[in-house]
């Protein structure tokens, strides 16, 4: 398989030969305002950084998948430039309804027991904080892939670290896990997604697996830099096993 990390959580699997892009927020640098209430505020327009490929590359897939309808997911530029008839996959009815509303005509929930194109697809749950923030924050999903000629690869989507993941991790025993770790926050939310406490509790769950983390300095609310991040676990001396891609780099597995 090949996971490259394009920008914010957007990515490009490659699996089993079949292309997926996951979470297309595919926007000009500086298209919308600021997510309000946050740290970093003012004229930090989003997204903070341009695509690191073409549109024309980014969407040529067989499949995107959109784990949930934030716009930092899933923007008016992905609704623009990819084709109609295109797969996608999504958590729920209600998503489904809406990516409909947008056009597209092959839109299929995720199941346990999704099959496209021999590769089983798992959707698995998330929590995008903790306490009252959930409430605002909606649902979200992730999902594992699996096929026979790859490792299991377990895209954990826009969640904190709790009981659920460690569910996955033990009973899907993923190779490879993608994490969204930017610690993004509003003032008062608390972490909206990964921070570097909940990277280390991954690591322990599966310190087998190799871990990329996904979801940085892409929109204003994040709190963890890559930097700040390579440096925690240079010292946890656990760099070998999280990586942590700049927008554009791609690993095979
Ligand atoms: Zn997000």
């Amino acid at each position: 398989m090949r996971v490259t990390q394009i920008r914010n959580a957007t990515l490009a699997v490659e699996y089993a030969g079949i292309k997926f892009l996951i979470d297309p927020f595919l926007a000009d640098k500086g298209t919308y305002p600021p997510f309000p209430n946050s740290l970093r505020q003012d004229d930090r327009f989003n997204p903070l950084v341009s695509l690191p490929a073409s549109l024309d590359t980014i969407t040529n897939v067989d499949a995107v998948i959109v784990t949930h309808l934030h716009l930092d997911h899933f923007d008016d530029a992905a609704k623009e430039a990819l084709p109609k008839d295109i797969k996608m996959f999504v958590q729920n009815e209600e998503d489904a309804k809406e990516v409909r509303n947008a056009g597209f005509q092959n839109v299929e929930v995720l199941r346990e027991d999704t099959i496209f194109k021999r590769i089983q697809l798992i959707k698995t749950k998330g929590e995008h904080g903790r306490g009252e923030i959930l409430k605002v924050a909606g649902l979200v999903c992730g999902v594992v892939f699996k096929h026979p000629n790859e490792k299991t690869l377990y895209v954990a989507g826009d969640t904190i670290w709790y009981e659920a993941i460690q569910e996955v991790i033990e009973t899907q025993l993923p190779g490879i896990i993608v994490v969204n770790g930017g610690d993004n926050q509003f003032v008062g939310s608390g972490s909206l997604i990964m921070g570097e406490d909940d990277i280390y509790e991954v690591y322990k769950a599966a310190p087998k697996a190799k871990i990329v983390v996904s979801h940085m300095e892409a929109v204003n609310h994040w709190t963890l830099s890559r930097n700040e991040l390579k440096s925690f676990i240079q010292e946890k001396g656990i760099s070998s096993t999280v990586l942590v891609p700049d927008d554009g780099e791609s690993y095979k597995f």
